[in-house]
This record gives C-alpha cells, structure tokens and sequence, in this order.
C-alpha cells in the first residue's frame, strides 16, 4: 500500500535509453538487480568503511555497511508507506561511487583535484559509474537506470546548486527529491554511528565508560540493559543498549517524518518535490542525541590516534598514486590513457583511483612507488 506521497514506478520519468517493460520485475525493481550485479557494487566488498587495514574480519566494510542501510531503510519505508524497491534500489546504491580508503581516501584525491582545479565528490562519482563506467550492456554505455534512481544518487545527501552544476540540470536541482531519496542519508547516519560504535568497542578502541561519559543516551540505554540483564556478560549488556539505541532512531525517524509529512499538508509527490524543505528528519531532542553520538565518534573514532598512522598511510598511498600517473600516464591501463583524450589527465586518473579497492591501490602502491 503506497502512500499519497510516494514515488509510483508507473509515473517514473524512465530512463534515457527506452527500454521494453520486463515480464515480472517493474523498473526500480531491475534498477536494484542493475546496481547488485555491477562490478563496481561487488567492489564495495574491498573497500574500507571506517578501520583501513581490518582489524577483524567482522567489521563492517563498505558491503556489509550498504546491506545495512538496505535493510533499515526497506523497515522505514513500509512503515512510511513509501516505495520500498525505489528505497531499496537507493540504499544499495548510495555508497558505489566512494574511493577505497574510506574518508581517507576521499579527501586525499580531492586535495589532489583542486591542485589542478577540479574536486572529488563520490556522489558525482557514483552517477558516473552508472552513467559510463559500468559496462553490461550491447546498446549502451552504464546500467541506463530510471530518472529517480539517479536523481536520487545525486540528491539523498548533498543540495547540488545549478550555478554550479549545469550538468545535473536535468536533476530538479530547486526541488527537494521524492522520501525515497531523502530517507537514506538519515538511514546511513543509523546505520554508521550504531556500527562504529559496535565495531570501536569490539576494536577496544572505545569502552563502554568511555561511550558512557559522553553519551548520555547511551549512558542510559546501558543502565537499563544492565538492570535487565545483571548477569549479562559487557558485551552482550553492550549490544542490548546499542540494540535499543537503533530501535529508537528508527522509531523516531518513521514517527517524526510521518508528523512532518502530515503538519505540511503533503498529499503527493510533487508536494513533496515543492516542500521547502526536507521532510524525512528526526525529532529535535533526537536529532540533538544523533549529533552528540555523532560528534562523539569524530572525537574518539575517527581521529583517534590508533587510526592516525593508518589514516595517513591511505592518503600518502593516494596522493602519490596520484602524482605518479600525472608524471607518467604511459603507466595507466590502455583504457584510460584512451580517455585522457576526452577529459582531462586529472579526471581520469582520479576515475581510475576512486574504483580501487584497498587490497588492488596498495598493489598498485607497490608496483609504481615502492622501494
Ligand atoms: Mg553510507
């Protein structure tokens, strides 16, 4: 049961290269088989999320993290009364385009990008891929995918303004995208804050002391699980008030987005498109608790000083990749240096970089900068 405001693949605005209908899948279901069996997709599994070189082989990766934010996302969306294959599609998509290395990554070829006047960004990136790089099909170049997967590659996380981007014109760039779209940037925020807390804890990087000092919601949640669960060895407490810490965001993203939807007066998805603002958010005091966790992680995760060396071993590995084939692009795969004809040295290089996964840039690492 859709509701009034959500996206209806029947009124897709389809996709570039017509296509016949399939016999029993509708076009944002085929969307999500597209991204599944693309290369770059089953890449995702080499790729770090946050802990470059793994520290264990159950930590999540770039994969196991999309998986994640599939299966919140598809709970959320039929709660919401939104199209889940659209959301589902979406969510499976929305980290293709990041380089390996994680943030590390990202930043390192973006700080090499603007040395020349360009910029990295891995939503650009990943339109890319589906537009171009992705090579599956006699007809045409790319997974040729439906309008509103691909404006909600672009659109889910990040307001892309016209006079920037005349090349996403074609995205409605002053409109807000359609729930689907606007849901997986919070459903991601879920997914990583509650998973890299589970995996610092696990990594022993954080305590639950630590997470407690300051974390008040988690301070709470694992005062409760303790009382429920006296006996209850740490981690298991740990994971009952993880476990409830999710169920709560989750909650209060479907509830509060519901109330959002329904105190606007949105009856539609072209009022959704015309809202001033987006609607899917969580609650204000939530909201405040997301960002605390947030910003904890920052501070004690991300920039900790176990994951420093790590960090800027990635960047160094990128940012001389990088150098060298600008030095010598005789070095690059046939196929790219054919490219370097079309756009410039940079992009391509920075193309060809940002598809690695950990394990193939460290080769390359070795192969062409080595000792
Ligand atoms: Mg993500």
């Amino acid at each position: 049961m859709l509701a009034d405001y959500a996206v209806r693949v029947e009124e897709s605005r389809g996709r570039r290269h017509p296509e016949p209908p399939h016999l029993y899948r509708n076009d944002f279901q085929r969307d999500r088989d597209r991204v599944v069996h693309a290369r770059a997709f089953r890449r995702l599994e080499a790729k770090t999320q946050v802990f470059t070189r793994r520290y264990s082989d159950h930590f999540r990766n770039r994969l196991t993290h999309t998986i994640e934010v599939a299966q919140i996302s598809r709970t959320i969306a039929a709660q919401l009364g939104l199209n889940s294959d659209l959301v589902e599609a979406l969510a499976l998509v929305h980290d293709l385009g990041h380089p390996p290395f994680g943030h590390s990554g990202e930043k390192a070829l973006d700080t090499a990008m603007r040395q020349h006047g360009l910029a990295f960004d891995h939503n650009l990136h990943a339109l890319r891929i589906v537009e171009d790089f992705e090579l599956r099909y006699a007809s045409f170049r790319g997974l040729n995918l439906t309008f509103e997967v691909r404006e909600g590659i672009i659109k889910h996380s990040h307001d892309y303004n016209a006079k920037d981007h005349p090349e996403l014109a074609e995205y409605l760039l002053d409109q807000r995208p359609p729930l689907e779209a606007q849901l997986i940037d919070l459903t991601d925020e879920i997914a990583y804050n509650t998973a890299d807390l589970d995996d610092g804890f696990e990594a022993r990087l954080l305590t639950v002391e630590q997470i407690a000092d300051s974390v008040d919601l988690f301070a709470r949640r694992y005062r409760d699980a303790k009382s429920l669960y006296p006996n209850a060895a740490e981690k298991m407490v740990f994971n009952e008030a993880l476990k409830s810490i999710f169920d709560g965001l989750v909650g209060d993203l479907i509830k509060n987005t519901a109330q959002r939807v329904q105190a606007a007066g949105v009856h539609s998805l072209e009022d959704v498109r015309r809202h001033g603002e987006r609607l899917a958010a969580f609650s204000p005091p939530v909201e405040e608790q997301r960002r605390r966790l947030k910003d904890f992680l920052y501070e004690n995760l991300y920039y900790s000083p176990a994951l420093a060396a790590e960090k800027e071993d990635a960047e160094r590995i990128t940012r001389e990749l990088f150098a060298h084939w600008m030095e010598e692009p005789d070095d690059l795969p046939r196929s790219y240096r054919e490219k370097a004809a079309q756009e410039p040295l940079p992009r391509i290089i920075c193309d060809y970089i940002a598809g690695m996964t950990d394990p193939f840039i460290y080769q390359q690492y070795e192969k062409y900068c080595g000792t």
